[in-house]
């Protein structure tokens, strides 16, 4: 089964069209991992979206970090995404020495 790269519904195929919306299910050809795990934030498996909290945390991805902050201030998803998300989220926001993230906001 594959969940479409498009608007995420599950096929019982590993490729070729949606059955809901006709797009290709897999992802353009290329597709960089970084941008795959920023399309599983959304996924409606909730492991498969810790997991991609968990590598975009260890591959330093800030462009996780407001999909992150939604996780933490509205837990709809449960509290297993909100705190992977908030401890993503502390190691993603702290500077570090040779870090350029010192000028985010903060509050
Ligand atoms: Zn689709």
């Amino acid at each position: 089964m594959a969940y479409c790269w498009y608007c995420y519904q599950p096929n019982d195929h590993d490729d070729g069209d949606c059955d809901v919306c006709g797009h290709p299910v897999l992802p353009p050809p290329a597709t960089p991992a970084a941008d795959i795990e920023l399309w599983a934030l959304s996924h409606p498996d909730l492991d498969r979206r810790i997991a991609a909290v968990r590598w975009l945390g260890d591959h330093h991805d800030t462009r996780a970090v407001q999909a992150l902050r939604q996780f933490v201030e509205d837990p709809v998803l449960g509290p297993d995404l909100a705190a992977a998300a908030a401890q993503v989220l502390t190691e993603l926001t702290v500077p570090g020495p040779d870090c350029g993230l010192r000028s985010a906001r903060r509050g």
